[in-house]
């Protein structure tokens, strides 16, 4: 068994999940973590986590395969013997108004976004039970808690996590396992850098802070909400959007 603590982030070869994946990596945790794209370089991405020391286990899976899930999970305790946080990171956009959303860019983000969250944390928190110790966080959005147009399938799919993760925070919590929802506002990743530059400059003037927030910002409260530095909190969902939803 790993004597250091483990961290499992889902989709983490690149934005938000990759900066999550590196905060842990640099304060001292080994780090699983998964992606499904064929053009990603798995040796670069080996190599910025053995500068810091870690020996990462990086492993193709699907979020909305369970099988493929499964595999992740086990491979991850083979290797390290307990996962002690887990970030449910993955999540992709198919948006498109109500009127032109076809059926099956619904099905699929709910399937990555939502159900991808629910099997993940199912398999893992078999193993967090028999620890009696975990902290889950899982990634929603500012637009599961305020709604956007031209998002409802990504929407409704950040809404079902923060009431997937309040019900998980209730049905956990006898086991000391703590589960939050972090909602991020506008942040710069692969996922926004396809909006135009005039949409990104209407965004950033309806934001307080005047900008848009870095994957390391999100990062920093993810760690915080993963380690024990915050052990009293569960079941809380947490925006850090620059003042966008308030
Ligand atoms: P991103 O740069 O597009 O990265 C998405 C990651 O998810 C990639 O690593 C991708 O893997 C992975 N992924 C997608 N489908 C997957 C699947 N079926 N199985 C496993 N991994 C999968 O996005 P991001 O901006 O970092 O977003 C990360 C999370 O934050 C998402 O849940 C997103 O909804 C949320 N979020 C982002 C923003 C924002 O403004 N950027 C705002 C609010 C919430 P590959 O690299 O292999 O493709």
């Amino acid at each position: 068994m790993s004597e250091k603590k483990v961290v499992m982030v889902t989709g983490a070869a690149r934005g938000i999940g990759k900066e999550v994946a590196l905060k842990f990596a640099a304060n001292g945790y080994d780090v699983a973590i998964n992606y499904v794209s064929n053009s990603t370089d798995v040796e670069t991405l080996k190599k910025e986590f053995s500068d810091l020391g870690v020996d990462a286990l990086i492993e193709k899976a699907d979020v909305s395969n369970s099988t493929e899930v499964q595999d992740f999970v086990e491979k991850t305790i083979e290797k390290y013997g307990k996962i002690d946080v887990l970030v449910n990171n993955a999540g992709i956009t198919k948006d498109n108004l109500l009127m032109r959303m076809n059926e099956e860019d619904f099905d699929r983000v709910i399937q990555i976004n939502l159900k991808g969250t629910f099997l993940v944390t199912k398999a893992v928190t078999k193993y967090m039970m028999k620890q009696r110790k975990g902290s889950i966080v899982n990634i929603s959005s500012v637009v599961g808690v305020a709604g956007n147009s031209g998002q409802c399938n990504y929407s409704a799919s950040k809404a079902g996590i923060i009431g997937f993760t309040k019900s998980i925070a209730k049905e956990m919590a006898s086991r000391n396992i703590r589960a939050n929802a972090v909602a991020p506002g506008f942040i710069a990743t692969d996922m926004t850098s396809v909006l135009s530059d005039s949409v990104k400059e209407n965004i950033n003037n309806s934001i307080p802070l005047k900008r848009m927030g870095k994957a390391t910002e999100v990062a920093n409260l993810i760690y915080f909400l993963g380690s024990d530095e915050s052990s009293y909190i569960t079941g809380q969902v947490i925006n850090v959007d620059g003042g966008m939803v308030m």
